[in-house]
């Protein structure tokens, strides 16, 4: 299996919201990708800008991250054409990696304003490598940028930054550094095509946590209410586990509750409330365990969490 390491450019409305595409409020005008062997190794490259067809001039933020001339983008070919092309270029057995969610989700959202359907169809698997950088070096989750991780690693900066083949070299370079143990078990999932049903729905069984994604449902309180996607779980013995704490939410897109399984203790579910492309929205489960202070904590935002609702009802009364 090969790695294709890819970024993308993009270009928004010139004139701001008002003349916007709903649809593709950013269209993709430049694609850079290497793609890696099984060992990491660069075997090959990618790299095209791309002509633009709805916003026919530069976004003044653009121009000043990329400097590219409309009159350079005009000359090239479509994005239908061009993304044909890499695809092709991919080869039929790959992976994707990116700095970050985005790219894939914008590559997916210019696909579907085009119908190029075929390419990207379903959930995928790919490799964060902004989220794998945090965990590798960090221990952490938190965002940092491209640049800020060259220099961590200290390559060299002879290239500037924001071009996308530029960068996906970075990030190919990146990418090999970490620890491919934690690559291997931290891959992600894209959900821009999230399971519609339920054969469709994706078990992901982690080191340290489970993560489930369901199909979609009309409203969230049809996915709390629903019995297959509400039990508080143990992942580890893959059942249902007397409840410590009903699910709760703070802010009514993500739900909380605590179970205790007598063999692997405390258990935290998590329900994290997603929409999907139609206005239907869907559930990502997420199953840990926690210590019993993390367990402590969770009980005491329980309670402010009713105390609150309590104060809101004697409001309106
Ligand atoms: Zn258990």
């Amino acid at each position: 299996m090969d790695y294709i390491v890819f970024d993308l450019e993009w270009n928004q409305s010139p004139y701001g919201k008002r003349t916007e595409v709903k649809e593709i409020p950013f269209e993709i005008i430049e694609i850079g990708a290497v793609k890696l062997n099984e060992k990491k190794e660069v075997v090959s490259s990618f790299n095209r800008l791309i002509k633009p067809q709805i916003y026919n001039e530069i976004h003044s933020i653009t121009k000043e991250i990329i400097h590219i001339e409309i009159s350079d983008l005009l000359k090239e070919e479509s994005f239908e054409n061009v993304i044909k092309d890499f695809f092709a270029w991919c080869g039929d057995d790959y992976r994707f990696a990116t700095w970050g969610n985005m790219d894939l989700i914008e590559l997916q959202r210019n696909l579907d304003y085009y119908a190029m359907d075929g390419y990207i169809d379903n959930p995928i698997v790919f490799y964060d490598v902004q989220k794998l950088f945090a965990m590798c070096y960090y221990e952490d989750r938190v965002s940092r940028t491209l640049e800020f991780a060259v220099d961590v690693v200290k390559l060299d900066k002879t290239e500037e930054f924001h071009r996308a083949y530029v960068d996906a070299k970075y990030t190919a370079e990146i990418f090999k550094m970490l620890d491919h143990d934690i690559v291997d078990n931290y891959y992600s999932i894209d959900c821009f095509h999230n399971p519609k049903t339920k054969e469709e729905e994706i078990h992901l069984y982690y080191e340290t946590y489970y993560k489930f994604i369901s199909r979609e449902f009309e409203s969230k309180e049809a996915i709390m209410e629903s019995k297959d996607i509400n039990g508080i779980i143990c992942h580890t013995c893959n059942q249902r586990i007397a409840k410590k704490i009903r699910w709760f939410t703070t802010n009514s897109k993500t739900y909380y509750s605590l179970g205790y399984c007598k063999k692997h203790g405390y258990i935290k579910n998590k329900i994290r409330i997603k929409k999907a492309t139609n206005n239907n929205v869907y559930a990502v489960k997420v199953v840990k365990a926690v210590n019993e202070e993390d367990a402590g904590l969770l009980m005491k935002r329980y309670t402010e969490a009713k105390l609150r609702k309590k104060e809101k009802r004697l409001k309106v009364i």
